[in-house]
């Protein structure tokens, strides 16, 4: 059975935006600091259902199931603890371990191209402007 620690739980947790991943399945509205909606695990008419998205926790007041995004796919799909933390692993996890990746990758390529972008500024006086700002590699320090 395949275990998964803790930081790679929250690094998915903190992947993932509680109100927008539960949002698809349950029309929630703004409540003060939580999100509340009709729950989908059990049929009601009166929004009992609420969203904690500065906890990333979800909790139904009227049938009492709750926990985070693993358990409302636990509950939603009907996974395993392990199906769930995959499923969200690949809409969480990959994007943020690509950029990473391209970030890594990046110092090299960049010290390559500098001739060659030193040279066009010269014979493009009005791009100098744009070239001050190095747009591309910011974004991963300041992240
Ligand atoms: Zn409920």
């Amino acid at each position: 059975m395949a275990t998964y620690s803790a930081a790679v739980l929250d690094d998915i947790r903190a992947g993932v935006d509680i109100v927008d991943f539960i949002g698809p399945f349950v029309n929630l509205r703004k409540a003060g600091a939580n999100w509340k909606g009709l729950c989908p695990f059990h049929g009601e008419k009166t929004p009992s259902f609420m969203v904690n998205p500065k906890k990333g926790i979800f909790h139904c007041f009227g049938c009492g199931v709750g926990g985070d995004i693993f358990g409302f796919l636990m509950r939603q799909d009907r996974l395993s603890f392990p199906e769930a933390v995959r499923a969200l692993a690949k809409t969480a996890g990959s994007p943020r371990a690509f950029m990473r990746r391209r970030c890594g990758s990046r110092p090299a390529s960049a010290r390559g191209s500098t001739s060659t972008s030193a040279a066009s500024i010269r014979t493009l006086p009005s791009a100098s402007a744009s070239a001050q700002h190095p747009t591309p590699g910011t974004d991963c320090s300041t992240s």
